[in-house]
């Protein structure tokens, strides 16, 4: 079930611009970079996925995010990211301040930064092998949770909260086939913890 690309949280979007090219610029050459590489894009039927996001360390409670249905686009410009200036995931709503509104999965990523105060850059990606191999080796969603929804959110809270994640930094959204998310301290340590995972597993089925 591939069902991303729709907002299902209630979006208060402010059509302004918000972002300078300098604040997206080591973001946007990490999308690019799993953009090359595939974990990042857009299905035959055209539904992107894959979103990416740093927080803002004036405001801890914001983030900027790739916007909704950027996931196929090759290069993305300061336009296609957006300020996630208020949120809450209980009750399903966020607020942002951009060109576009915020990528369906924003709420995720708010979780994530809500669970851990040392976390300032998330990358959700999609890729199915790695998705299979990571399955209950790396902290794993419960069955049945649905992307983009309050439930989901709670459930990474949850995982967050029961400390293996704090190292890992990694985890499998088992609801959400292919889905992947990695996080770290900066963007630096997202990334190429989420490289290095994608790599190991493309020589494994070498090997193998
Ligand atoms: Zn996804």
């Amino acid at each position: 079930m591939i069902d991303e690309g729709y907002v299902k949280y209630q979006c208060h979007w402010v059509n302004s611009p918000s972002i300078t090219r300098e604040e997206i610029e080591d973001l946007n050459q990490w999308r690019n970079q799993f953009y090359q590489l595939g974990l990042i894009g857009q299905y035959d039927n055209g539904i992107g996925f894959g979103n990416v996001s740093i927080r803002c360390l004036d405001n801890p409670h914001q983030f900027i995010i790739s916007g909704t249905k950027t996931g196929g686009l090759e290069q993305l410009t300061e336009k296609q990211y957006t300020l996630v200036t208020d949120y809450n995931w209980q009750e399903n709503w966020l607020t942002c301040r951009g060109l576009i509104e915020a990528s369906s999965e924003a709420l995720t990523h708010a979780a994530v930064y809500t669970a851990n105060p040392n976390i300032n850059a998330v990358i959700h990606v999609h890729h199915l092998q790695l998705w299979k191999t990571l399955m209950n080796k790396v902290p794993t969603t419960a069955e049945n949770i649905p992307y983009g929804t309050p439930e989901m959110a709670q459930e990474i809270i949850r995982l967050c909260q029961m400390g293996n994640l704090k190292e890992a930094k990694i985890l499998v959204m088992r609801g959400h086939e292919e889905g992947i998310i990695a996080f770290g301290r900066n963007l630096d340590e997202a990334g190429n913890l989420l490289l290095l995972m994608f790599k190991q597993n493309d020589y494994e089925l070498i090997k193998n």
